[in-house]
């Protein structure tokens, strides 16, 4: 395998001859005692009755691996490297069967608190550029183990669609030396048709032009970059920001059964050679969230729509309909 960029778009793609991953069967990997379990790099333990432990390991079969440098490359005018990165999955519980909207605000301040462990700590390796977390729900979402868990990657590169939001806040900064989420939310809350909850400081909402039905975000009230480094710090709301996740991800569930959540935080500021001169005001323009895609319905799309994103259900409508749903 081998990691290719589009000249024009200047997006990354993986590309690999006959890789297709193997599914996983037997013995779930993730269960307690499994005979198959990857390596754990971490685990935590709050002690409290009730809870488990929340782990890290290595993917079975990750899409990047941890050994090597990129050796960045040129094919005549294109670019290519290796596919070095890490792939983790968080083993969000150690029951089978306990997925994080059913879990306690302990379990899920657990599981935040490991995710932004991991995040800084890859962040240590410079070889890495972004590191990010993200959960695949169901067969359509891609989901590739029985288990509860999410994953977390860090690659060389920027994600193409962080690139995007990362360039626009800069210019906006630049522009108008503000934070464009912060203005959002300001807006936002002056007239709050698209906000679903607040608790504490983090607030739910639906973005103005979502790209699919019922898309919800999560991200703090209060100015902040990093994701890893707010849940890291004294001043977190652990507990406000983990049952705000349950309540999203109660209201995701009850309108489809598949989804797709990304975390979006500040690229590697550790990375000094060019990324931090490019991201010189990163701190002060960018904001991190949490970004929630529901998938209705698995049908193929015209061709059309996916290159414009269409919307049948307006981000009104959606938050009207997840504020009046019951949550626990
Ligand atoms: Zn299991
Ligand atoms: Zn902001
Ligand atoms: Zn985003």
């Amino acid at each position: 395998m081998e990691l290719r960029k589009d000249p024009i778009t200047r997006s990354w793609v993986i590309v690999g001859d006959d890789t297709e991953r193997p599914s996983q069967s037997g013995y779930c990997p993730f269960c307690p005692g499994s005979p198959n379990a990857p390596q754990v790099i971490a685990t935590l333990n709050s002690g409290e009755p009730g809870a488990g432990s929340v782990s890290s390991m290595v993917h079975p079969s990750p899409l990047y691996r941890i050994e090597g440098e990129p050796h960045r490359h040129s094919e005549g005018i294109y670019d290519a490297m290796n596919t070095v990165g890490a792939h983790e999955v968080l083993v969000q519980n150690i029951r089978h069967d306990v997925e994080l909207w059913q879990s306690s605000d302990t379990e899920i301040g657990q599981f935040l608190t490991l995710a932004a462990q991991r995040i800084q700590d890859l962040k240590y390796d410079t070889r890495f550029k972004y590191v990010t977390m993200f959960k695949n729900y169901g067969q359509p979402a891609g989901q590739e183990f029985g288990h509860p868990v999410s994953e977390i990657t860090a690659t060389t590169f920027v994600p193409r669609r962080v690139l995007y939001e990362l360039r626009a806040c800069r210019d906006y900064y630049q522009e108008k030396e503000r934070c464009v989420f912060c203005d959002t939310l300001v807006q936002e809350l002056r007239t709050p048709v698209r906000i679903v909850e607040q608790r504490g400081n983090y607030i739910s909402l639906c973005p103005y032009a979502s790209r699919v039905p019922y898309e919800i975000w999560i991200m703090p009230h209060k100015h902040d970059s990093s994701f890893e480094r707010s849940i890291n710090s004294k001043s977190a709301q652990l507990a406000d920001l983990s049952s705000l996740i349950r309540h999203t991800l109660q209201r995701v569930m009850s309108v489809s059964e598949s989804f797709h959540l990304v975390l979006h935080t500040v690229p590697n500021t550790y990375q000094k050679s060019n990324v931090l001169q490019y991201w010189k005001t990163v701190d002060e323009d960018y904001h991190w969230h949490i970004e929630i895609l529901p998938i209705l319905g698995a049908k193929a799309k015209p061709y059309f729509l996916k290159e414009v994103y269409y919307t049948h259900i307006s981000s009104e409508l959606a938050a009207e309909r997840y504020r009046k749903l019951e949550t626990r």
